[in-house]
């Protein structure tokens, strides 16, 4: 009786689970599962296999047993707080159940006297002879205790009887779903249905078994559920006609010319693609994605020149202050007075605010520069054209959803990425968008020399810093993230400041997080007129900004950083054309993982490669900032192991691409895989 709408049972609230209290819902709510679907991909972690019986003579300390016992006699003193006992006994000895909370009437009743009662739970030895205290189960209908069950690692409120009393409930409800694979496909999976296979990936037996049918092909749901979900939306965006933008390409020559380097061909090449979509009549939804330090912000700039001089606004977004201000200070260097520009930041005073908001909407403002603030509907535009968005992988899919309609009717979107994506992964994290790649580096860049100090030899480290003031170089200090609270980070950085500052007088500067936004302004600019030869600082630094005089970065406690985050931390010096060094210090007693990670950044300064063993340290979605940017980790597939899923997924939604095939069909797998309701917000 397949119903095709059978899946909406798993839809249902976990509410709707029958005898679980109002206490255990709200426990699974804030680990985020909100229906019975979310409970599915919580898996058995293992089994406990209580089919066997021991006898008393064969008990074993501290295991976890089933015995099959008569009952002799019952221990229930007169004092308070001593527990109650029962005396239990078979051919081979005997032994003590021992109750601590529990009321007489209520042992008597699941221990009578003189029956033979089956018992589990942990076996331990007291007073020379063998006890289990307060049992896991107890029955006299053996078949009831001796099973296979499956081990969940358990939230904790939570006890294993009332889990499986909730996965169970919903395993034997499981509804059969009209098959959305076609036969073809479901042929590569010896057609293993979706309830079959949920039905075996909890069975106990089947723990860790990822590579039957039943797994792979649950994988490859998730997977089509993620592709199918970018292709609507970029078809979606690809619908949006926009009016073409009228420009001469060599009008930019100019300032081109007054750079102080040659653009790479692939900045180059970009910029041709670029420009291409900003001629076109399609609205042009593109990422650029290039390694740290490859040169994004000049091919941006470019294309912000080209869209003001084809006589539309510009918005170009950043995901922090400094690295806005500093995009803001670069164009203003670059465009001189011949483009008006302003910024806003959240932290731009009133007044100020009120004045850069009217000179957007009546189109004074021909670029503007903020973070998020530009997302506020109070920002009117005159005619935006082009909206650039710095270090993408900081907003998410819905974000760039809201972005795409924020726009307005004439409006381009580029975004920009240091992140570098998996071939496998492309399509579910940037399926949506068209991509320009900038593999080279700038051709005069040198590797950066990476070195790992121990805490203790930091006179060494002071040593190399002098070195390096001396030869005129600059140098970043970057102090340890205080994981406990983000919020103090700041003190180690002030304190990080004094000690430096006693060695290197008036050399030394400082920005974190709670500094005032005139006042980073201030420093960084005093930083890069070489004022101060040191800018100690927290991880504000990590994106994005750019001091190409700066060679050294010093990285305190940096086993407490993930692969990318130093990679990207690095690349904050090495833009010049001078030898740059990293120097890596920390404390004693490195984590294997902490030593492969220094191992790896020693041995390349490829981004791709690092994010890629970054992946396999940490998993795709913490390193592609999933969490954070609202699209949902995998729940089985890797794009590691399961590389011929995503292939043979990119190659199916070709073909329904192509056919312009209805996706009816996939409705159920849809609704159940695209919670987020991606899907509808763009029907
Ligand atoms: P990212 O791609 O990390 O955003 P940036 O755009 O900040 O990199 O550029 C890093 C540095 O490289 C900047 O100082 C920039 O001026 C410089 N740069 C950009 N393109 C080139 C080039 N073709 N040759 C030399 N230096 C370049
Ligand atoms: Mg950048």
């Amino acid at each position: 009786m397949k119903n095709s709408k059978n899946y909406e049972y798993l839809l249902n609230d976990i509410s709707v689970l029958k005898g679980i209290g109002k206490k255990t819902t709200n426990i699974l709510k804030k680990k985020n599962i909100q229906n019975l679907f979310d409970l599915l991909w919580k898996l058995p972690k293992s089994f406990t296999d209580r089919t066997k019986t021991s006898k008393i003579s064969e008990l074993e300390i501290g295991k976890i047993l089933t015995i099959t016992v008569n009952v002799k006699k019952y221990l229930f003193p007169r004092v308070r707080n001593l527990p109650n006992k029962v005396v239990c006994q078979d051919e081979t000895g005997e032994l003590d159940c021992v109750f601590f909370n529990s009321k007489e009437g209520y042992i008597r009743k699941i221990l009578p006297l003189n029956k033979i009662v089956t018992i589990n739970g942990k076996v331990n030895y007291f007073r020379k002879k063998y006890q289990i205290t307060n049992p896991t189960y107890v029955s006299q209908d053996e078949s009831i205790i001796k099973k296979i069950n499956s081990n969940y690692s358990l939230t904790e409120g939570i006890t294993e009887k009332v889990y499986l009393k909730i996965i169970n409930q919903i395993l034997d409800n499981l509804p059969s779903l009209e098959e959305w694979h076609n036969k073809i496909i479901l042929k590569k999976f010896n057609n293993k249905a979706w309830k079959d296979s949920i039905l075996q990936l909890h069975d106990p037996k089947n723990i860790g078994d990822i590579r039957s049918d039943y797994y792979k092909r649950l994988a490859y749901d998730e997977i089509l559920a993620s592709f199918l979900i970018s292709s609507q939306i970029r078809k979606k965006i690809k619908k949006n006609k926009k009016k073409s933008k009228f420009f001469f390409e060599k009008d930019c020559f100019e300032f081109i010319k007054k750079l102080n380097f040659k653009l790479t061909q692939d900045q180059e090449k970009s910029i041709n693609e670029i420009n291409i979509d900003l001629k076109s009549k399609n609205k042009m939804f593109r990422l650029l994605q290039g390694d740290v330090g490859s040169g994004k912000t000049i091919v941006s700039l470019i294309s912000a020149f080209n869209v003001v001089k084809a006589g539309y606004q510009v918005a170009f977004m950043a995901p922090t202050e400094i690295l806005s201000t500093q995009h803001f200070s670069l164009a203003k260097k670059i465009f001189g007075e011949k483009i008006n520009i302003d910024i806003l930041t959240k932290k731009t005073d009133r007044i100020k605010k009120e004045n850069v908001l009217k000179k957007i909407k009546n189109n004074r403002t021909k670029i503007i520069f903020g973070t998020h603030s530009l997302f506020q509907k109070k920002v009117e535009f005159y005619n935006l054209g082009l909206l650039i968005i710095d270090e993408q992988h900081k907003f998410g899919v819905r974000q760039r959803m809201a972005l795409s309609k924020k726009g307005g009717p004439n409006s381009d979107i580029l975004l920009m990425s240091a992140t570098p994506i998996p071939r496998t992964l492309i399509m579910s994290v940037y399926g949506d968008m068209d991509i320009s790649i900038i593999k080279q580096k700038p051709l005069n860049r040198k590797k950066t020399i990476t070195y790992s100090k121990p805490e203790s030899k930091l006179s060494d480290v002071i040593e190399f810093v002098k070195k390096e003031i001396k030869n005129n170089n600059q140098v970043f200090w970057v102090c340890p993230l205080i994981e406990e609270s983000k919020k103090i980070d700041h003190q180690s950085a002030i304190n990080k400041y004094h000690e430096l500052n006693k060695i290197f007088k008036n050399q030394v500067a400082i920005i974190h997080g709670k500094i005032d936004p005139d006042e980073k302004e201030e420093v960084l600019k005093n930083f890069l007129n070489k004022k101060y030869k040191i800018l100690v600082s927290t991880t504000i630094i990590e994106v994005g900004i750019d001091f190409p005089n700066a060679n050294l970065i010093v990285i305190e406690d940096s086993n407490k950083f993930g692969l990318s985050q130093l990679h990207q931390l690095r690349g904050r010096v090495g833009r010049g054309n001078k030898q740059a060094t990293c120097i890596l210090m920390f404390k004693k007693n490195l984590s294997n993982n902490a030593k492969k990670r220094i191992r790896i950044l020693k041995s390349t300064d490829d981004g791709f490669k690092v994010a890629e063993e970054d992946m396999q340290l940490r998993g795709f979605g913490d390193v592609l900032g999933f969490k954070q940017s609202g699209i949902k980790n995998f729940k089985l597939a890797d794009p590691i192991q399961n590389e011929d899923l995503f292939l043979l997924a990119e190659k199916e939604i070709k073909m329904i691409e192509n056919k312009k095939e209805n996706l009816d069909k996939y409705k159920p797998l849809l609704k159940l895989y695209d919670q987020a309701n991606i899907i509808n917000e763009i029907a």
